[in-house]
């Protein structure tokens, strides 16, 4: 059975958690403005025929967008990662080769643990989902992931990203791949879905394991540039 054409992605959990603060004179209000978004894109259903395409040629970090909860947010560049107790080891692999691929960059740094509440996280997850059939088509959800943004308000300010990234273990040929750890990793960190194909936050698996120009000028935008201390 082949799945190429017919894989989609979810973005989740696009949520933002104003926490009240605990001591200050002057409470700011509860600015409770979360949501959760799910959305299965849409699959061009002339994908097959159109691969072969040239692809256009990247002009700016803006090739690949900002997860809009993210935008504008001071994150650190440093998270922390854990895994769920129910995700394999194969499946563990597939997310550390991710891991390293975003390593590799210098923008970010991922490290194994679980940090504090003010500190970056991501939750590396597993789940099973079956795609109701459509007709005589089936779009496959071969993962979802996204940041939560929680942004703390008063003295103690502090905005942090507790992020999450799963794959689709009901569709393992599908799902447990390089390129859609890359992809669900590459939207809890805040990227969004990019319009060419040679992104990794392409909305259909194209088996992308490398970074595009776009996709690391975003990561620049978000955390900024990579540090020498
Ligand atoms: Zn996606």
């Amino acid at each position: 059975m082949r799945y190429q054409g017919w894989l989609t992605w979810v973005t989740l959990g696009l949520a933002v958690v104003f926490v009240p603060m605990a001591l200050d004179s002057k409470p700011a209000p509860i600015n409770f403005t979360g949501e959760i978004d799910k959305v299965i894109e849409k699959v061009d259903p002339n994908f097959k025929t159109t691969t072969q395409q040239t692809q256009k040629s990247e002009t700016s970090a803006s090739d690949t967008p900002i997860e809009s909860i993210v935008q504008n947010r001071k994150l650190s560049r440093t998270y922390y990662y854990h895994f769920d107790d129910n995700v394999s080891a194969g499946a563990k692999a597939v997310f550390e080769n991710a891991v390293n691929v975003y390593n590799q960059t210098g923008i970010v740094k991922l490290v194994p643990g679980t940090g504090t509440d003010r500190q970056n996280s991501i939750t590396f997850f597993v789940y099973s989902k079956q795609m109701p059939s459509n007709g005589n088509t089936t779009m496959i959800e071969s993962g979802h992931g996204g940041p939560q943004i929680i942004q703390q308000t008063g003295w103690n300010a502090y905005t942090a990203n507790h992020a999450r990234a799963g794959l689709n273990v009901y569709y393992p040929s599908a799902a447990i791949r390089k390129s859609v750890a890359i992809h669900e990793l590459g939207h809890a960190l805040g990227l969004d879905h990019s319009h060419y194909r040679n992104s990794v936050m392409y909305p259909v698996d194209q088996g992308n394991t490398q970074l595009s120009s776009g996709d690391i000028g975003t990561l620049k935008t978000i955390y900024g540039t990579e540090e020498t201390k």
